[in-house]
């Protein structure tokens, strides 16, 4: 039963200002053991300050509410204790990071966690790449040449599999993803997810990725409430009729 499943992420009543701007309003969000959730809403909704907020990023430190992670009060750690506890936030700005391959990025990002021998390193990555289907040579390019936001998701999904966290949070970015970065996303996730005890927050203002997953629970975020939860049904009705039958249903 869905109950006895283990609450892997909790968010209880989280509130966030910025100057002018209230971000975060009352937002409540509690995520179980295997389940995919999606959080959907315009752009300025406040989806990449939820994602930040859980994060623990220096910017997003709450007014108010707390966070649990595994039952484990969050709210005041700092982002590294959060990744070392498996919490992963995908990166929707471009990393650049002059004379630092790919793969030797990667390699630190895991050895925060704690050491691991080249030829284990060389051995998992060359498995990831072949399951995301991208070329080997392609990793040891270096993090400061531009790329494009297709190869940044790929990048992200390589960081995914390799790092293997407990709960990923990706966020999507605003620009349109091609069809074969679409497809890497896809794998990714599919992949991550065959492991049964990881979950997923996958946040989007267009659904097009929503469509090859299979996604447990839909919240719908508007001016940073969270004014709806529902299952995948939810998907189609954005799909096809966008926020507003949603935002003017909102009180019944
Ligand atoms: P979304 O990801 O749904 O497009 P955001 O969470 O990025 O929305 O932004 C929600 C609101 O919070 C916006 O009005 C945005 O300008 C503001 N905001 C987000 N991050 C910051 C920040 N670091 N400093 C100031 N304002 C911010
Ligand atoms: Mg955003």
């Amino acid at each position: 039963m869905s109950d006895e499943k283990k609450t892997v992420l909790s968010m209880r009543h989280i509130n966030k200002t910025f100057p002018g701007v209230k971000a975060l309003s009352d937002a409540q969000l509690t995520l179980r053991e295997g389940e995919i959730h999606a959080l959907m809403g315009e752009n300025g909704a406040g989806k990449s300050t939820l994602g930040n907020v859980i994060m623990g990023n220096s910017q997003y430190k709450v007014d108010r509410g707390s966070i649990f992670f595994e039952d484990e009060d969050i709210t005041s750690a700092r982002t590294d204790e959060r990744a070392q506890k498996g919490l992963f936030l995908s990166f929707q700005s471009p990393i650049e990071i002059p004379g630092v391959s790919i793969s030797q990025f990667i390699r630190t990002a895991m050895e925060t966690k704690e050491k691991i021998r080249l030829k284990t390193f060389r051995d998992k990555l060359k498995t990831v790449t072949k399951t995301l289907g991208i070329n080997e040579q392609w990793i040891n390019r270096e993090l400061n040449v531009g790329f494009s936001g297709g190869e940044r998701k790929k990048i992200e999904m390589l960081q995914l599999l390799m790092l293997n966290p407990k709960l990923a949070i990706l966020d999507e970015t605003d620009s349109g993803l091609d069809v074969d970065a679409v497809k890497t996303v896809s794998r990714g996730i599919q992949t991550f997810q065959q492991d049964d005890q990881k979950s997923l927050l996958i946040i989007t203002h267009n659904s097009k990725i929503l469509e090859y997953l299979h996604i447990d629970y839909v919240h719908i975020l508007i001016n940073g409430k969270i004014i709806k939860t529902g299952d995948a049904s939810l998907i189609k009705i954005i799909n096809e009729q966008g926020y507003e039958p949603l935002i003017t249903g909102q009180g019944e």
